[in-house]
């Protein structure tokens, strides 16, 4: 469990981001963070995996404050999906999922196999393994940009605006499809966006925050005030 304790964010020109924020991310759930643009999303996710550290608070991730273990075994452990994809665009479809677990130390052929499986998994055609990101679809990209932050097999997910920049019918079909991933492989997702329809169909869990960074309602959709 990935647990937020009263954690605030200040930048270093005064702006407040996160302000004593606190929630329990439970394990295998999709925790959606949503609100309007600048209350402070972004920032409670590059928390979890440090790429922003709080000012005050802390981060405990099963039972054990996440400033504790090496930065790089904490990332390893997290998979990351943005916006747009942020694929590395010299290289193939099937070597930008390849890219982790090369990292890792593991051999070309075997890394370029767990790509192929990926690809299937994501609902990616083999066929476009050896293309270039430039020739897939915005959608294509992002499922691509999932399968390579699922390629190590980390517990967890964070996922920031991932299927923003798609057109709606695409986006319904990678919601349906991160929604099916989840059920099979029991990934504990944190996933921001600013789209509450979005966040009611995928969350397990919805954290609704408002502007200064302040958490307005945690609660299951079914649950959530309409305000
Ligand atoms: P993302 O890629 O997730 O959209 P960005 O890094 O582009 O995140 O920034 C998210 C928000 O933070 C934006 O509103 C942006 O204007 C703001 N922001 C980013 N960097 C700075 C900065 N150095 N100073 C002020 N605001 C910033
Ligand atoms: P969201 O993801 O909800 O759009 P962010 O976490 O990106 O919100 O930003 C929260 C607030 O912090 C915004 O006011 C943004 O401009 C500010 N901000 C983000 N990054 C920086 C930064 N590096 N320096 C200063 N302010 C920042």
């Amino acid at each position: 469990m990935i647990r937020i304790d009263s954690v605030t964010k200040r930048y270093p020109d005064g702006t407040v981001a996160v302000d004593r924020l606190s929630l329990e991310i439970p394990d295998r759930s999709i925790t959606v963070l949503v609100g309007p643009s600048g209350c402070g999303k972004t920032t409670t996710l590059r928390m979890i995996n440090r790429m922003v550290e709080p000012s005050e608070g802390t981060i405990l991730i099963d039972g054990k404050d996440s400033r504790q273990q090496p930065v790089n075994t904490l990332r390893r452990s997290m998979g990351y999906v943005i916006q747009n994809a942020g694929l590395f665009q010299h290289r193939t479809i099937v070597d930008n999922i390849a890219t982790v677990p090369r990292m890792l130390g593991w051999g070309k052929e075997k890394a370029r196999a767990r790509a192929r499986e990926l690809m299937e998994r994501v609902g990616l055609d083999g066929s476009l393994a050896k293309r270039y990101p430039y020739q897939l679809s915005g959608g294509q990209q992002q499922r691509v940009g999932v399968a390579r932050a699922l390629a190590a097999d980390p517990p967890v997910l964070l996922m920031d605006e991932p299927f923003s920049a798609v057109d709606p019918i695409v986006r319904k079909g990678l919601q349906d499809e991160l929604l099916r991933i989840q059920d099979e492989l029991g990934k504990t997702i944190v996933f921001v966006t600013h789209d509450i329809d979005e966040a009611v169909k995928i969350g397990t869990m919805v954290a609704v925050m408002r502007t200064g960074g302040k958490l307005a309602q945690y609660a299951p959709p079914a649950e959530l005030l309409s305000n």
